[in-house]
């Protein structure tokens, strides 16, 4: 079956990775075989083929052609979530080696950019945290304190500030993180996948993994669609949504879809930050450089549980109407899309050794953090692969369950409840000669629910309903024209790929 396009477009997407990588076929080993080519992917693969290691890469689609090619790219080693949540949540010292561990990750980009010459206009930049529109001046001030107390005991650069440059705010109580970064990060991949080349790793496109199995003689068997084998001593998989695993991770954390839209600006209308609300779901403001005199503005938000609506094009007007009220010079809408993160029951990635296992690692649960997870990913993959200790694995722990998570995690996991009750209700649409193109929905034929969409060619697509990950029953996303899962994600994956 023919994938769905999907319909929108970042705006790092007109830069192509490794567009020349071929399809995998045959039977090879290794010492490790990555799943997946994101920025967690090749960052592990770019770790391990620098230290010797003869690394293979393979991706279902193109290289880097995920969640990162639809980031916006801040690398804030501050927690998405706040650190005073954090810190409640899992404690000080726990909180002080997250905060740790991102910053060595963002270190790591900007020495990999230097030791590699890569053009990607990594740079160094302040983060802005300001209150959400309509909040009190006191619960503004309140939540300020809370953070910068929260920030200074995580180890956090961190200074009370009054004002921000947005309409509005500017005698606002805010909070000024230094030192934090971005960059354009499918340039910063490109440069990656060059240098593992250059190291002798191997990378393939279009290779979607269907089976990942430990061997009994020890390692992992790597099997892809088309019949290609890869045996390895290790296995990392990143495809963001664990393929390998059904439930014990896909419980403990939740896929939201979250949008974002760029935008003209006269340069030097606002400088060059990252700005964001304490609204929750939060707002940001990112800039990037344009052509002449024009900056680029990306704007974001509208975060929602992944195949609980389908109503991207109202979020999209909320988040302009958001940003146009706060700066006012704003330009032409350049772009728009959306993507979706993978939140967790208390904040912290999973990345290590997937539980049950002995030779399968996982890094997934990236949150709104997951580029600098991702780059994290390399650094304590690594030690784990190499053998040795790495200083944040219990953060990072997949096998944890911390029970300060366990309120989220229950109610995280009762939407899931309520989506696997759909089944005994009567799907959303009664003839599929009702779908017009560009639509989607379910269809109940007997016992079995059908999900059935009309691309924009016309031509009429179906399938079964349930998700072959946790078996959740899947909805129709109209504005990325692919099905979502409020279980584990979307686009949908089954083991013969997108759909
Ligand atoms: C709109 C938006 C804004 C964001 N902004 C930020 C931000 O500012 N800062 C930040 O840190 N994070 C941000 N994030 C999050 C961040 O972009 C992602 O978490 C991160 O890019 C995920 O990287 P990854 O390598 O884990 O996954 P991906 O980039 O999705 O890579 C996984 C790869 O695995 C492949 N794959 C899947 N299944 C298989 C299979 N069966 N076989 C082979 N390959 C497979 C996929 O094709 C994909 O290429 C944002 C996300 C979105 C959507």
């Amino acid at each position: 079956m023919k994938a769905l396009r999907e319909k929108t477009r970042s705006l790092w997407m007109n830069v192509r990775v490794d567009p020349t990588a071929p399809r995998y076929e045959g039977k090879q080993t290794c010492d490790t075989i990555v799943i997946g080519s994101g920025i967690a992917g090749l960052s592990v693969a770019y770790e391990l083929a620098t230290r010797g290691q003869k690394v293979i890469v393979l991706d279902r689609g193109a290289i880097a052609g995920g969640m990162t090619s639809r980031t916006t790219a801040h690398l804030a080693p501050i927690c998405d979530d706040g650190l005073s949540t954090l810190i409640n949540l899992r404690g000080e010292e726990i909180a002080t080696l997250f905060q740790q561990s991102q910053e060595a990750a963002v270190a790591r980009i900007e020495q990999i950019v230097a030791q590699n010459g890569i053009d990607c206009n990594f740079r160094r930049l302040d983060a802005f945290l300001f209150p959400a529109m309509g909040i009190s001046a006191k619960s503004a001030r309140d939540q300020r304190r809370k953070e910068f107390e929260a920030a200074r005991k995580a180890g956090a650069e961190v200074e009370m500030v009054t004002g921000v440059p947005l309409n509005g705010f500017e005698k606002a109580p805010a909070l000024r993180y230094s030192n934090q970064a971005t960059f354009h990060p499918l340039r910063y991949l490109r440069g990656v996948a060059r240098a593992i080349r250059d190291n002798g790793g191997l990378i393939f496109a279009d290779s979607a993994v269907v089976s990942v199995d430990e061997m009994s003689k020890g390692g992992v068997r790597v099997t892809t669609q088309n019949g290609g084998v890869i045996e390895a001593s290790t296995a990392v998989v990143a495809s963001n949504s664990p393929i390998n695993d059904r439930f014990e991770l896909h419980t403990k954390m939740s896929p939201y879809r979250t949008y974002a839209m760029a935008f003209t600006l006269p340069r030097g209308d606002l400088p060059d930050a990252l700005f964001w609300d304490t609204g929750d779901p939060y707002h940001y403001v990112r800039m990037n450089p344009g052509p002449g005199s024009i900056d680029y503005l990306i704007a974001g938000g509208a975060d929602h549980k992944s195949g609980e609506a389908d109503d991207g094009d109202i979020r999209f007007e909320a988040i302009e109407a958001w940003i146009r009220s706060l700066v006012p010079t704003l330009g032409k809408e350049v772009t728009r899309w959306s993507g979706q993160v993978l939140d967790k029951i208390d904040y912290c990635a999973f990345i290590g050794r997937n539980p049950g296992s002995k030779s399968v690692y996982v890094v997934t649960g990236d949150s709104g953090q997951g580029i600098t997870h991702g780059a994290l990913s390399g650094l304590l993959l690594k030690d784990l692969v190499l053998g040795q200790p790495s200083p944040w694995a219990a953060v990072y722990d997949p096998e944890r369950m911390p029970l300060s998570g366990l309120v989220n995690y229950v109610r995280e996991n009762l939407s899931t409840v309520k989506n696997l009750a759909g089944y005994v209700l009567p799907g959303n649409l009664t003839f599929v000669d009702d779908l017009a193109p560009g639509h989607g929905g379910i269809l109940r034929k007997g016992a079995h629910k059908i999900a059935a969409c009309r691309d924009m060619t016309g031509r009429l697509h179906l399938h079964s309903a349930v998700c072959t990950h946790a078996g959740c029953e899947i909805a129709w996303n109209s504005t990325e024209q692919c099905w979502d899962c409020s279980c584990h994600g979307g686009p949908i994956s089954t083991p013969m790929g997108l759909f």
